[in-house]
This record gives C-alpha cells, sequence and structure tokens, in this order.
C-alpha cells in the first residue's frame, strides 16, 4: 500500500523544492529590507508601494518585474521609502539621459 503512494510524494517533494528556492531569494530581499530597518519599498519600475512581509515571491505585484534588492531611501529621511530595485533596471549602469536633456526647438 505504501508503494502506490511513492510517485505521490516525489511530486511532492519536487514542488516543495522550487518553493525553497523562490523563498530563498525573497527572504533574501526581507534581510536586506531588514537591514536597513524597512518592511517594503516602492518598486523601481512601477513605483507602486509594496509591503514585502504580504509577498509569497520576490515580484512586484502590480508590474510583476523581479526584485533584485532593497535600496534604502534618504540618509538625512528615515522616513522616506527605499526603492526595491528589479532586474531590468539594475543590470543598466548607463543613466538615462534622453529624458533629461530634451532637444530644443
Ligand atoms: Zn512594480
Amino acid at each position: 500500500m505504501v508503494d502506490e503512494r511513492l510517485d505521490e510524494v516525489e511530486e511532492t517533494v519536487e514542488t516543495v523544492a522550487q518553493a525553497e528556492r523562490t523563498r530563498a531569494d525573497l527572504s533574501d530581499l526581507r534581510r536586506e529590507a531588514q537591514r536597513s530597518n524597512v518592511d517594503g519599498g516602492r518598486c523601481e519600475s512601477c513605483d507602486a508601494r509594496v509591503d514585502l512581509s504580504m509577498l509569497t515571491e520576490p515580484v512586484c505585484p502590480s508590474c510583476e518585474e523581479t526584485f533584485t534588492g532593497v535600496a534604502a531611501g534618504s540618509s538625512w529621511n528615515p522616513f522616506s521609502d527605499p526603492t526595491l530595485r528589479t532586474r531590468s533596471r539594475s543590470t543598466d549602469p548607463v543613466p538615462p539621459t534622453d529624458s533629461e536633456f530634451p532637444p530644443r526647438e
């Protein structure tokens, strides 16, 4: 009778392993936030306010970008929202210049 259940158990283990990987990323993010004494911040991609304690995976519930880290708010203002960095922007070290210098007419 036990043999019949083995396949089911293996499937469950795989699913759990996958969930563990996701949780590891999220707990990294939470640890980083705790170091800054915050529990959330603004999504770098869509500017939505995100509460890390409400997330089940390190993904923005609003724009679905994957969070890669937490950037603390301004040091002179402990109440300012930290930024939750997203994968798309943090891999691009070159700041956008187009919007800062609009073409003159
Ligand atoms: Zn977002």
